[in-house]
């Protein structure tokens, strides 16, 4: 395991000036037996700690709620899409009077399921 060490002051400066470059400091956990300090070159300092653009604390919760944002669209559009299948199931179901069409549509039903995941 390597020791995480905070740069100086002095040397923050600098590299806000452009003066040094430095590494980004996360720590990465990887296919080694140990884990490393990730190797790109630094973008931006959060809190004293400097960080390439993957793993920038900022970057990684944006990336991480653009995801959120996507699987809660995602399941929206499932609710929706599941809600006009109900209705159209619930209207063919009671226009339906004789037993055979009746076996006919049940069997279609219940082959389209109706799990969360459609
Ligand atoms: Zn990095």
């Amino acid at each position: 395991m390597h020791d995480k060490k905070k740069h100086t002051e002095k040397e923050l400066e600098d590299w806000r000036a452009g003066k040094v470059r430095y590494g980004c400091q996360e720590t990465v956990f990887g296919e080694r037996m140990w884990d490393h300090q990730c190797q790109k070159g630094a973008t931006a300092e959060r809190n004293g700690w400097l960080y390439c653009k993957t793993h920038d604390p900022v970057r990684v919760n944006e990336r991480r709620e653009a995801r959120n944002k996507k699987w809660a669209e995602e399941r929206a559009q499932k609710e929706r899409k599941r809600a006009r299948r109900r209705t159209e199931f619930t209207k063919r179901v009671m226009a339906t009077t004789a037993e055979a069409p009746a076996a006919a549509l049940v069997d279609e039903i219940l082959s389209a399921g109706f799990g969360w995941w459609r």
